[in-house]
């Protein structure tokens, strides 16, 4: 090797350049490096390593939202159902904001309007007039009631308000007004968890304000997790291949993605969400598989332990070996067999894997995302041969390591692992290593710009880019989808003329 080695054994470009002849093996891709300038010429690197999040008492670049966000978008999952918010706007109003962006969808959300006086005085008074008012007006068939950081710390009362506030519209107007009406508590303080815990919440409640055991059906629930209406509608879709009946618990297939058909009669509610009698019924299905751990495995583990309902957490099925697992218990669980279909969709995915191992092998990727999504990602760019280098979570799970670590060591990589580390901390590392992709949401944009690394958006939130709300990535057709958008980025960036290398 005539080339000096530099920059801890690493060959700059300059170095290639400078070689009279380029061998045709010798070089290993670890052994290249590509010193990349910063888009912005005021950017300096840090003097020393910056503190890690963990022992740091602020977040830099958060990668999560706050715990009712969570709690929100489950609620809007089920039919007729409007989130009721014990706090001030402002908490309803960001929520609010980042539905439409994401899903280019109205949500109604009500909330308690917290002011100056209810900080001193407790919002009772707030939370027995809102509900009267939403109860009147918009006819809802179920209140999700969820609190936020200011009414946690008051230390309002909630179900104790719900006692009175039930009492006193009985009392103006007949029980009958609050016969058609059901509701649940979500306590969501945001200083204890992320939107993710929010949703994990949500279900949990939802669960056990609603369901019972009654008489078994041959049915299996679903808790979908944060994913989009087109990750739900792929699910449904395996379900009929396989002739499965089920509950999906909180379906955003046609609430945040509905059809737009006039007229639309006033209070409007959009035609989707899951049905409150299906709801009820969730105690008597075979099983509950939760397909996102942290979103939505509190419910599945209600169900368990009160009825007796076996819960199958996650992992989040992308890729071949999660989608494998998630339709091998599909199929134990309900004694239906593996649909035709579903064999063809899995050859289709390995074809395309196949097809372009050349052009994803060897590359070295950076993920962030919430837990169940990176965890997944991280699997199946194994699958296809590239190295996760840097995972990120911005909520902290115990599972989340547990899943990247299992992967991992299976594909014989060492990623650096950020369990709830924020976005700045990965950023760093991001322009520290040599990275090929970032595979994260529309918060990595400006990192991907800055850093010169193309960034591929998946996972919440997606807001800078249409379209994203109605694609799925999970399943097999959902993953070659992924695929597609991955290598497609690729060729983009490495080769971005027509000479493509075949
Ligand atoms: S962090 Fe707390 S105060 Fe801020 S929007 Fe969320 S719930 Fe409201």
């Amino acid at each position: 090797m005539p080339a000096q080695l530099k920059l801890n054994g690493r060959l700059t470009i300059e170095d290639l350049n400078a070689l009279t002849e380029m061998p045709v093996e010798g070089i290993t891709y670890d052994q290249m490096y590509i010193e990349k300038e910063p888009i912005c010429p005021e950017y300096k690197e840090p003097d020393q390593d910056i503190i890690p999040s963990s022992k740091r008492t602020v977040v830099v670049d958060p990668g999560r939202i706050c715990m009712p966000f969570g709690a929100m978008w489950a609620s809007v999952g089920i039919h007729k159902c409007i989130p009721f918010v014990q706090g001030a706007q402002g908490c309803t109003t960001y929520p609010r904001y980042t539905f439409s962006r994401i899903f280019r969808e109205p949500v109604s959300i009500a909330t308690a309007s917290f002011h100056e006086d209810t900080a001193v005085f407790g919002g009772r008074k707030n939370f027995i007039e809102g509900i009267r008012n939403l109860i009147i007006r918009y006819h809802p068939e179920v209140i999700a009631i969820i609190t936020v950081c200011s009414s946690e710390i008051i230390g309002d009362d909630m179900e104790g308000y719900l006692d009175e506030s039930i009492d006193e519209l009985e009392e103006e107007f007949g029980p009958e007004i609050t016969d058609e009406v059901k509701f649940a508590i979500i306590h969501t303080p945001s200083f204890t968890g992320s939107h993710v815990e929010g949703y994990n919440r949500a279900a949990a409640a939802f669960l056990k304000a609603l369901a019972k055991r009654s008489t078994p059906e041959p049915k299996v629930n679903i808790i979908p997790g944060m994913i989009t209406p087109g990750d739900i509608r792929e699910i449904k879709h395996i379900l009929r291949l396989m002739d499965i009946e089920s509950t999906i618990l909180f379906d955003i297939s046609e609430t945040l993605d509905c059809p737009l058909r006039l007229p639309q009669t006033m209070p409007y509610y959009p035609k989707g969400g899951t049905r409150i009698n299906d709801i009820v019924n969730m105690g008597n299905s075979l099983a509950t598989f939760a397909l996102c751990p942290d979103a939505g495995g509190a419910g599945a583990k209600y169900l368990e332990k009160r009825f007796k309902v076996p819960a199958m957490i996650g992992p989040m099925p992308m890729g071949i070996y999660n989608t494998d697992f998630f339709i091998k218990n599909l199929a134990e669980r309900t004694g239906k067999p593996v649909a035709e279909e579903i064999k063809d969709e899995r050859g289709i995915l390995i074809d395309a894997m196949a097809d372009t191992f050349h052009y994803t092998m060897g590359r070295r990727v950076a993920i962030y995302g919430d837990p169940d999504i990176a965890a997944a990602v991280t699997r199946f760019v194994c699958e296809l041969g590239m190295e996760p280098a840097i995972v990120g979570s911005g909520t902290e799970s115990k599972q989340f390591v547990e899943e990247v670590w299992a992967a991992a060591h299976e594909y014989d990589y060492k990623p650096i692992l950020l369990n709830g580390g924020d976005m700045f901390e990965w950023e760093d590392y991001i322009k520290k290593e040599k990275i090929d992709l970032i595979l994260s949401n529309s918060k990595a944009a400006n990192i991907s710009k800055e850093a010169k690394v193309p960034l591929v958006r998946i996972g919440f939130p997606v807001y800078d880019r249409v379209g994203c709300q109605r694609r799925a990535t999970v399943g097999y057709r959902g993953s070659e989808y992924l695929l597609d958008l991955i290598v497609n980025t690729l060729l983009e960036s490495k080769f971005p003329d027509d000479r493509l290398q075949q």
